[in-house]
């Protein structure tokens, strides 16, 4: 067989031979120019990341979990474009230490960064992330990433260490900054974190999204119009400085005992779920498409907790109960992962950042609690993992909970007693489901399976300790920062203060 210069195929062409010759020519003109081959640069060819979390996002709400309301055409197609988790756990139905596992890969009681709460002297503090403990900006700095945020702030600020590695740390939500930067910056290699309490309570939709999935409602719950114009906000200025009032407001109006109005509540929760994804979310993926960069970025998309609509007789995440601890987990990269694979096994909050480091080829040098899930991504490897989840309004946390496979243990650590755990006395709660046969988590089988429970318990009380033992040995260096005002108000505006 003869190419089109008439030689003969011998494995080589006179081009391919042209090429080695341009390459040693290259390689030795970079050996000769120092910097020329820089290591702080990224590799040619290294993905970009855009890491979105849409806060009190539950995973069964998205059209690609089975929701039957078409909540999320764009996140619909990155599952089908990528990777779907179908059970992945936030280690916390909290936003603070939920997120800080995502972006450290350890457990809340290891990395010991909770919610803002109020200090000796009366004013609201939080804990900062230790020094010894790399976050997932930092890392990638090192390999030359540019890191800019676009968050919330409020429980994800930057003063507590969400803003390490960055060198933009937005916390005004602002998605037509993060498009504006991505216009700006396609050529960097970048790591773009965005962040939205747009699905937080209280659950307002601007228009026209709000009366699309329940037009007939006659109750009391008030819509953004309605709302806005009972408290005098001029439209466009509803995110600046009413906001307890209208989270207030808002929840006044709800009577959980009324079917009508729960209802209402799913129907509003849709609608800006509809609004995060037609309008937040396209527009980032458009910007990535536009600027040519789509398919080498790699999108992982999330959240940090879901919410409950008094399905266990509470309102908002307050639990750890399926409805508020499972979360949407998508990636996509085209060429490294597949596309439409959904992966049924269990998967957790502390797994998604060494799994975005083995996917851009970058090496973790510090032992973590996560595992990176690529192997189950693109083999189906099992990976048998156990998800820990854990919650108190104050720590250390005393509500904790593990899940292995279909089973599902939750025991308030404190004792009936009073005492300390494992002091012989028993626990105020202790609950085993099934989540196989049981998939809202009613039917408690703590006694009809005492050997589960003991055996499920027992792995609780290591994974405690591990975390106990990871925390003083990297976390021990903690300081405590003061919230800021602007941050004040944000809180208060999700009903925090
Ligand atoms: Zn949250």
């Amino acid at each position: 067989m003869a190419d089109k210069c008439g030689m003969e195929e011998t494995g080589f062409s006179m081009r391919d031979s042209m090429k080695i010759k341009l390459i040693v020519f290259i390689t030795l003109l970079l050996l000769l120019c120092p910097g020329c081959g820089s290591k702080t640069e990224p590799e040619a060819g290294q993905p970009n990341l855009l890491l979105i979390s849409v806060d009190t996002l539950r995973a069964d709400r998205l059209g690609c979990y089975g929701y039957k309301r078409p909540t999320s055409p764009t996140i619909d197609r990155l599952a089908e474009e990528g990777v779907l988790f179908e059970n992945a756990i936030a280690t916390s139905p909290q936003t603070t230490p939920s997120h800080m596992s995502i972006i450290t890969g350890f457990y809340p009681r290891a990395h010991n960064v909770y919610m803002w709460g109020r200090d000796e002297n009366g004013t609201y503090s939080g804990r900062v992330l230790s020094g010894e403990i790399p976050t997932l900006a930092e890392i990638l700095k090192g390999y030359g990433y540019t890191n800019v945020a676009f968050t919330g702030g409020a429980n994800v600020a930057g003063k507590i260490g969400f803003d390490r590695g960055f060198e933009i740390y937005d916390e005004e939500s602002n998605s037509a900054a993060a498009v504006e930067w991505l216009r700006e910056n396609a050529e960097e290699q970048f790591f773009l974190f965005y962040h939205t309490y747009f699905t937080h309570a209280p659950y307002l939709p601007l228009p026209p999204y709000g009366s699309r999935y329940d037009p007939a409602y006659l109750g009391k719950i008030p819509s953004y119009d309605e709302l806005t114009e009972e408290l005098g906000v001029v439209k466009g200025e509803l995110w600046s400085g009413i906001w307890q009032a209208l989270y207030n407001r808002f929840w006044s109006k709800v009577n959980p005992a009324d079917p009508a109005d729960r209802y209402h509540l799913h129907a509003l929760y849709d609608e800006c779920i509809g609004y995060v994804d037609a309008v937040f979310i396209k527009e980032l993926i458009d910007t990535l498409r536009t600027e040519g960069i789509l398919d080498r970025t790699l999108i992982v998309f999330t959240s940090d907790h879901g919410e409950e609509f008094f399905e266990h007789g509470r309102k908002e995440h307050d639990s750890i109960y399926g409805e508020v601890v499972r979360v949407p987990l998508i990636m996509r990269l085209p060429g490294a992962l597949p596309g439409g694979m959904r992966i049924e096994q269990l998967v957790r909050g502390i797994d998604i950042m060494p799994t975005i480091l083995e996917l851009l080829g970058i090496p973790l040098d510090v032992e973590i609690q996560g595992t990176s899930l690529l192997a189950a991504a693109t083999d189906g490897k099992e990976l048998n993992l156990k998800a820990h989840s854990d919650y108190n309004d104050f720590f250390p946390p005393v509500i904790d909970s593990i899940r292995s496979g279909p089973w599902f243990l939750l025991m308030d650590q404190r004792t009936r007693s009073g005492g300390e755990p494992g002091d012989g006395s028993l626990p105020r709660f202790f609950q085993l489901f099934n989540t196989d046969d049981d998939p809202g988590e009613t039917r408690n089988l703590a006694e009809k399976y005492p050997e589960v429970a003991a055996r499920l318990r027992t792995e609780l009380r290591a994974l405690r300790i591990e975390s106990s033992r990871k925390h003083a040995e990297e976390g021990a260096d903690q300081e405590k920062a003061a919230v800021d005002r602007w941050n004040v108000e944000r809180l208060k505006a999700l009903g925090y203060l």
